[in-house]
């Protein structure tokens, strides 16, 4: 009998978890990664693809990143399950949807207000009640939220955001890649109490982070 397209998809999801495996090895990472139905967070025409290790266009000119991407970050953010996670960059709403299966809390923010609205609208109706989906104001990330345990960026920044250091709680852990257009290195910030010590975390490509402390808004996107 021939392999309808949900059996077909997932194999691929058990194929692509095995190949984030060999280079996240949290076992609750994994488990998030796997109870995450990507094909929901990609444009109908896409799901197909859904299980690749790519990133995929989800319209404005962005994309939803690449799943040993979004697995390596999140690892980073070193989570237990009780903190709340500022997320900048919701695209999708698949990474909010992955962070909110391994913490208390997700706030999520988007500078694109239909991306926000669509990511809002799917994650609520996939059940995802932990987050909370806002546009972007002129301040960079959340204050009224602050202080977070983690932040996660999830577009490329030219520099480590003082905003965003400003929202991170003691020993918070802030992800972010770090670089020029092109080419970034995923960073850890940690906060502690004698200051912030950074990890490279290896090499990494992202969309830009656009406006107040990272590229000017009125180009790409
Ligand atoms: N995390 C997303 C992928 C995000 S792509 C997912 O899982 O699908 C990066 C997103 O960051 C884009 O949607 C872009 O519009 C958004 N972005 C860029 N600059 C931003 C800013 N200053 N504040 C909030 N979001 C921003």
């Amino acid at each position: 009998m021939a392999e309808t397209a949900t059996e077909k998809l997932g194999r691929a999801r058990q194929g692509l978890l095995a190949e984030i495996a060999r280079e996240v090895n949290d076992p609750r990472i994994l488990e998030a990664l796997g109870s995450v139905l990507r094909e929901e967070f990609v444009p109908e025409d896409l799901r197909a693809f859904a299980y690749e290790n790519r990133p995929l266009p989800i319209g404005y000119g962005q994309t939803i990143s690449q799943p040993l991407i979004v697995g390596l970050m999140t690892q980073a953010l070193m989570l237990h399950g009780n903190e709340k996670v500022l997320e900048l960059g919701t695209g999708s709403g698949y990474q909010a949807a992955v962070l909110s299966r391994l913490a208390a809390r997700v706030i999520s923010v988007e500078r694109i207000a239909p991306l926000s609205e669509q990511a809002a609208g799917r994650l609520a109706r996939l059940g995802y009640t932990n987050v909370d989906v806002h546009v972007a104001r002129d301040v960079l990330g959340w204050p009224e939220d602050a202080p977070y345990d983690g932040i996660i960026v999830t577009a490329a920044s030219p520099e480590v955001p003082m905003d965003l250091l400003q929202q991170l709680a003691i020993n918070g852990r802030l992800v972010i890649p770090v670089g020029n257009r092109d080419l970034q290195e995923l960073v850890r910030i940690v906060k502690t109490p004698e200051g912030a010590r950074r990890h490279n975390l290896g090499p990494c490509r992202f969309v830009p982070l656009l406006g107040r402390s990272g590229w000017p808004g009125d180009t790409a996107s």
